[in-house]
């Protein structure tokens, strides 16, 4: 059985309290949500902080809330209630393409947004999910608040912008009324990590050519969206010849390592192949959604 270092222990009781608590502990403290990436790296020493602050109380985290022209998404929003959600499934169906392949229900029942980005494993399927739909960060610490756009929130692996005395609070995703999404993830069995997976938001104009649109991969060591697919797409009617074009400009891209879930060239394939079914199927819902507009 693995066991972690020994730690002290603190729960928050509200955000402040839960930034002062960092403040007064120094670098050597975590704070845990779900904690189901935090305590396995703590059971197998890859991870000793000194301190854990709790924020499960946090109740002022945990919400889902249209706001305008944009949602709204508490930090300490379980992996479930994103599942569950019928206004992010018709806001963002990428969104709920991505929790139904992130793990079983167990993890899914204590994990949280705010955990799955700040962990920035590779492999998350939300950090991919978020960069696509260019999701503003909401990070609170003993200077205030500030907002981060996606595309500066993530530092590399396992590393973010997030400091030690900081809270990760909310996440803003804009909502543009002609667009839809979609994600697709290849595992090597029900639950697992992603071999590859690829995410897209694809907006259409009135006349049905591609007014803009977004591509990003999970697991083949790109951080972002994929460049020029933007570029490639605009102006363009949807089509197979345009979505393979755009599959292998996202397999140039792609910079994945050989490890126990494939080659180097089987998930450079699965980066084309997704790169087309996320776009096909991001643009029929578009198409579908523009229908229903009128
Ligand atoms: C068996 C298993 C399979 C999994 N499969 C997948 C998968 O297929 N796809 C996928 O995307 N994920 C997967 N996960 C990860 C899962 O999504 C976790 O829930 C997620 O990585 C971390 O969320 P958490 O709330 O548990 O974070 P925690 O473990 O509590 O924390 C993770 C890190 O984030 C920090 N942190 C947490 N919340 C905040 C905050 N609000 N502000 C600042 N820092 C914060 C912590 O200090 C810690 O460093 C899997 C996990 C397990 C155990």
């Amino acid at each position: 059985m693995q066991i972690p270092a020994s730690f002290d222990y603190d729960r928050a009781t509200d955000v402040a309290h839960a930034i002062a608590l960092l403040q007064r502990h120094g670098p050597e403290t975590r704070v845990v949500a779900g904690g189901h990436s935090l305590l396995p790296m703590m059971k197998l020493r890859l991870a000793r902080p000194e301190r854990l602050i709790d924020i499960n109380d946090l109740r002022e985290l945990d919400f889902i809330r249209r706001d305008g022209t944009m949602l709204r998404v508490g930090a300490l929003v379980r992996h479930t209630a994103l599942l569950e959600s019928a206004e992010v499934a018709q806001l963002f169906p990428i969104i709920r393409d991505a929790e139904q392949v992130i793990a079983d229900p167990v993890v899914r029942n204590r994990g949280t947004i705010g955990g799955s980005l700040c962990q920035a494993d590779p492999a998350e399927d939300l950090s991919t999910v978020c960069d696509v739909l260019a999701a503003v960060a909401i990070i609170r610490g003993p200077g205030g608040e500030r907002s981060l756009p996606m595309a500066q929130f993530h530092r590399g692996p396992y590393e973010t912008a997030v400091a030690p005395d900081e809270l990760l609070c909310e996440i803003h995703f804009p909502i543009h009324p002609l667009s839809s999404s979609a994600y697709e993830k290849v595992e090597r069995r029900t639950g697992d990590w992603a071999v590859t997976a690829a995410g897209a938001t694809v907006t259409l104009s009135e006349d049905g050519s591609i007014a803009d649109a977004a591509v990003g991969l999970t697991a083949v060591g790109l951080d972002g969206v994929v460049a020029g697919i933007a570029e490639l797409l605009r102006g363009r009617p949807p089509g197979e010849e345009l979505f393979a074009e755009a599959g292998l400009l996202a397999a140039a891209a792609a910079r994945p390592i050989e490890d126990q879930r494939g080659p180097v060239d089987y998930k450079r394939h699965l980066a084309d192949e997704l790169t087309r079914r996320v776009l096909r199927r991001a643009c029929a819902r578009a198409a579908q959604t523009r229908a229903q507009k009128g």
